[in-house]
């Protein structure tokens, strides 16, 4: 989740990032503890797509990011080859 906001153009995308809004414990939950609520809030997000993508190519490890947890993150490079 993006944590600031910045007027680059690569990373306009994070100017209209929900979570900027939300409180750091949606995103980056205890160990073991429910993502559900984070997700939800991507899935209304109209950044989420280029979020995903900013995550796997910066190798972004904690916390939710575009709708996905590092979990189906991992799982996403892994079968993306
Ligand atoms: S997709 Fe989720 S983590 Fe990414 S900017 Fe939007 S609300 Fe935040």
């Amino acid at each position: 989740m993006p944590m600031n906001t910045t007027t680059e153009p690569a990373l306009a995308w994070q100017e209209a990032a929900l979570c900027a809004q939300a409180g750091p414990e949606f995103f980056f939950p205890a160990p073991g503890s429910s993502t559900r609520e984070a997700k939800r809030l991507c899935g209304a997000c109209e950044g989420r797509q280029a979020c995903l993508e900013y995550a796997l190519a910066n190798d972004e490890r904690f916390g939710v990011w575009g709708g996905l947890s590092e979990k189906e993150r991992l799982k996403l490079r892994r079968e993306s080859g």
